[in-house]
């Protein structure tokens, strides 16, 4: 309890996962301390698999959306690099600090100026897009969240002109979440699912001391899996999120 408890799991799915645990040791009659942590692995892996990584094809769009301060920018720059590397044409349509994020990258950017109309930027990206034949276009989102209602028409609109302008593409929404925030990362995807369908989380910040168990609670809740982790500052600070390596790091 103390070990999911300190690594932000939050009370609810702490309960859930020890409950399920005595069940199991119970049942099996394990006494074995080792053979205890291995069941309590395996509850935890099994709620983070509940929810798979998306599958997507090319032309790929995401969008990303996120509060300030974790790490959005430079998540997005480093899945820039991570799509280019593949041998991807990336197209970032974000505002003016992602610029030296998309140089350092190599990927073209279309700069979206303060207090322009996000829908039409995004308009003039994708026909961009389409005309240069990028395979990925990430689309970066305002972090402003005081006004619930412009983040919703926001998101809204972007949505609706992508599904209206690439109806070919794989559309897929993610949510930057900093690992550090705690269990206060839950009511930020709430309030993101509420605008859009979140497809999945970016979860940042993870090279610290934070364990990001918060996931946990999201899997349990709001079922939505986590695709990425953000591993330091550095462009190539991305990888593949592995639900096993991750609750390895937490339990061990
Ligand atoms: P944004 O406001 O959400 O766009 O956040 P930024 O991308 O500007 O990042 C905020 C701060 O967090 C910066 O100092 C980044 O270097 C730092 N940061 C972002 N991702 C990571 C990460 O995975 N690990 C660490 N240690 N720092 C990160």
């Amino acid at each position: 309890e103390y070990i999911l408890l300190s690594a932000d799991v939050g009370a609810t799915t702490t309960e859930r996962i020890l409950d399920e645990l005595h069940d199991v040791v119970d049942e099996k009659l394990l006494r074995d301390r080792a053979d205890v942590k291995d069941e309590l692995k395996r509850i935890m892996v099994d709620i983070l698999d509940e929810n798979p990584k998306p599958e997507y094809e090319y032309p790929l769009v995401i969008m990303v959306s996120g509060v300030n301060g974790v790490g959005k920018t430079t998540a997005m720059g480093k899945l820039a690099k991570k799509f280019k590397k593949d041998g991807k044409s990336v197209l970032l349509v974000a505002a003016d600090q992602l610029t030296v994020w998309a140089e350092r990258a190599g990927v073209r950017i279309v700069k979206q100026a303060e207090g322009a109309d996000p829908g039409s930027v995004v308009f003039d990206a994708l026909a961009s897009a389409k005309a240069k034949k990028d395979d990925v276009i990430l689309i970066d989102t305002a972090g402003r969240l005081h006004n619930k209602k412009n983040l919703m028409d926001e998101l809204g609109k972007i949505s609706r002109i992508v599904a209206r302008e690439m109806p070919e593409a794989t559309y897929l929404n993610y949510i930057v979440l900093d690992a550090t925030t705690g269990q206060n990362a839950l009511s930020q995807v709430d309030v993101f699912n509420e605008a859009v369908d979140i497809d999945g989380i970016i979860l940042t910040k993870l090279d610290g001391t934070a364990k990001g168990g918060v996931v946990l609670a999201i899997a349990g809740d709001l079922e939505v899996p986590v695709v990425y982790i953000g591993v330091g500052e550095g462009i190539d600070d991305l990888e593949d999120f592995d639900s096993e390596a991750f609750i390895d790091a937490i339990v061990d």
